[in-house]
């Protein structure tokens, strides 16, 4: 049995900070405390660094999940930023063999289709089939551009059917035809809305942010689906945080498009750049990337906690010379020379990456 010492850093268990050294044994963690002097098959010195679980994304799209155009591979787009679990956000191919093919942990949402106005449940239910427990959601989309619904009654029966079944419901808003607010009211306890800064029409200003913190007290999640600049608008994003109103889970919206296309190395640690410079905690920051998205799943007895005896899915984080400049549809610049930069990921305690 392989064992890593991670050694002198800043540890985030999934809701606060402390300093300790964190030991695995196989694919467990074996110890988490100050001063471990053990000798291990591979030593990281962590000193200024920040070491957390492995990072949850509430919000990706996997090729083979997706079409091959729009979805990416999932190992390239997650472990190298710290990422070992998934939510694959709109899955419509592929299934349970290939989930299970995939070295980042993952859970995925269905795509809830439409036959012009109306929502095909069959198609979902087949989706669900061959998804098996792997499936944990239905994903609808409230935008114009790429979908017929065009106003709240669709949502309404997609969030009865998704209750009988004992699944969730993920609503995409970028420009959407009916206000956001009507789409937090109609969502229950643990149903994710995402692209919450996505300044489209219909989008999240003042007028919004009391349905929103109703919502978000009722356990509607509230998930940034950042998506670059694309579906977030950064005007908005400014308003919204300095509101106080802040995300639940900071998720990439990662796809062959923005991986390649959006100021820089498009990834988790980006996601988690722009909302340090929004005004979010450190603390606020991490608890978005690991323990929240982990609960938002269903999952947080497996993921987002770095916890004594759980899998040893661990990343290591510095922050650093790690820039990003980013341009949003309103010509809001975003940009800093720094940035966080994943230094290290280990994957059921074996190093799968390392800067
Ligand atoms: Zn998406």
């Amino acid at each position: 049995m392989e064992k890593i010492l991670i050694k002198g850093g800043r540890v985030f268990d999934g809701e606060r900070f402390s300093f300790a050294d964190v030991l695995t044994d196989g694919e467990k963690i074996e110890k988490i405390e100050p001063d471990i002097s053990l000798d291990a098959d591979y030593i990281y010195d962590a000193t200024g660094k920040t070491v957390s679980a492995g990072l949850v994304d509430t919000h990706v799209h996997i090729k083979r999940l997706s079409s091959d155009a729009f979805g990416i591979n999932a190992e390239m787009s997650c472990l190298p930023f710290g990422v070992t679990a998934a939510n694959d956000a709109g899955s419509a191919y592929g299934d349970r063999a290939f989930l299970d093919s995939i070295a980042v942990k993952n859970v995925v949402f269905v795509a809830q289709s439409l036959e012009g106005k109306e929502l095909n449940f069959k198609f979902a239910e087949e989706l669900l089939k061959k998804y098996g427990d792997k499936a944990i959601g239905l994903k609808v989309y409230f935008d114009k551009t790429i979908s017929d619904i065009k106003d709240i009654k669709p949502l309404e029966a997609v969030c009865a059917y998704a209750r009988e079944i004992g699944i969730k419901v993920m609503v995409h808003c970028s420009n959407s035809p009916v206000p956001m607010a009507n789409i937090v009211r109609t969502l229950s306890k643990g149903d994710i809305l995402t692209h919450i800064y996505h300044g489209g029409e219909n989008t999240c200003e003042a007028e919004n942010f009391e349905a929103f913190r109703i919502a978000k007290e009722r356990g509607v999640i509230m998930d940034s689906g950042f998506a670059g600049h694309v579906h977030t608008d950064f005007g908005v994003l400014a308003r919204a945080t300095s509101a106080g109103f802040l995300p639940d889970t900071i998720s990439t919206d990662i796809t062959k498009l923005s991986a390649y296309r959006r100021g820089g190395r498009y990834g988790m640690t980006m996601c988690m750049s722009i909302a340090k410079d929004a005004g979010m905690s450190e603390e606020a920051i991490f608890r978005a990337v690991t323990a929240s998205p982990a609960k938002a799943l269903g999952k947080e007895c497996e993921w987002g906690y770095l916890k004594v005896g759980r899998s040893a899915d661990i990343a290591v984080f510095d922050y650093t010379d790690e820039g990003y400049d980013l341009t949003d549809k309103a010509e809001n610049r975003i940009k800093n020379k720094k940035g966080y930069r994943c230094l290290l990921t280990v994957l059921n305690g074996q190093v799968i990456y390392r800067h």
